[in-house]
């Protein structure tokens, strides 16, 4: 099963979210019908957006985060709610790049080095928070690192990792670390080593070590504490016929007279879970009186 799991080293001075999302980059694959580049490039966005989105404060809290860059694979959308439920789509699905020289996905190169990354947050203010930084290098992980640093001005490290075999998704699953203003350089040291000499996440996982072990790992520290806000990620839709029919009142009646004059009905397709919605003229006409 999929989890989310945080943990405090080194007395509470770091903190560290963990992420198991095997299931639920599967699914996403599967719905998108996604190329192995597109798994990794949604993949770990998805895998992002539900660390942030079990980091929301409020039980109604949702985040979107969006990816423009100049690849192949073009726009990357992701939302997430408090209770890490993710949905999120790509632009171009079927994107295929060659591999890299290490034999690994070419996830840079289907998102591009150059564009933006956005984060909306909608946590109950009037204007929802939009914070942006710039593409470093399109791995998303790194370009995360970069947006935490300049735009929430936290120091962060991130990794997201997705394993694509033949069958589908192998492993997926990402960690966030902070660390509190009191870490002492020593510990801040010892974190960046064991951070950098450690397995890519998604080895781990595929390796079966649990969250707990992947946190002690990366932290060096064995006397790390488990804090019980567990949740279970999932890639889940919203969408409804109701949410469906505002989108397509708000284009307007003239528009709406126009598409009953010219096909008599309308055909939606939600772009997140690929599910259609047809209107029937009958159902346009009375659109038209509301
Ligand atoms: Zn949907």
């Amino acid at each position: 099963m999929d989890k989310i799991q945080r943990f405090l080293a080194y007395n509470g001075k770091i903190n560290i979210i963990c992420a198991s999302t095997t299931y639920l980059v599967e699914e996403a694959r599967k719905i998108h019908d996604l190329s192995p580049t597109a798994t990794a490039v949604l993949g770990r966005t998805l895998i992002m957006a539900s660390i942030m989105g079990a980091n929301l404060k409020g039980e109604k809290d949702s985040l979107t985060i969006q990816i423009k860059g100049n690849g192949p694979i073009g726009s990357i959308t992701a939302t997430a709610d408090s209770n890490a439920c993710v949905r999120g789509y790509v632009q171009n699905p079927t994107v295929d790049v060659a591999k890299r020289a290490d034999g690994k996905l070419n996830v840079g190169g289907a998102v591009g080095n150059d564009g933006f990354l956005y984060v909306i947050k909608d946590i109950g203010l009037k204007d929802p928070y939009i914070g942006m930084s710039k593409i470093i290098s399109g791995e998303i992980a790194e370009d995360f690192t970069n947006y935490f640093y300049t735009s929430e001005q936290a120091s962060s490290a991130v990794a997201l990792g997705v394993l694509v075999d033949k069958n589908g998704v192998k492993s997926a699953g990402g960690y966030m670390v902070n660390a509190m203003p009191d870490a002492t350089e020593d510990e801040l040291f010892i974190l960046e080593q064991r951070i950098k000499e450690a397995k890519p996440i998604s080895q781990m996982l595929d390796e079966n070590m649990s969250l707990e072990d992947i946190a002690k790992d990366i932290t060096g520290d064995v006397n790390i504490k488990v804090l019980q806000d567990e949740k279970v990620p999932k890639y889940e839709c919203n969408c409804s016929k109701e949410k469906m029919e505002r989108a397509l009142i708000s284009v307007g009646k003239q528009e709406l007279k126009n598409i009953i004059q010219e096909d008599g009905k309308a055909e939606l397709v939600c772009h997140f879970c690929n599910k259609r919605y047809i209107f029937t003229e009958d159902e346009l006409r009375k659109m038209l009186l509301k």
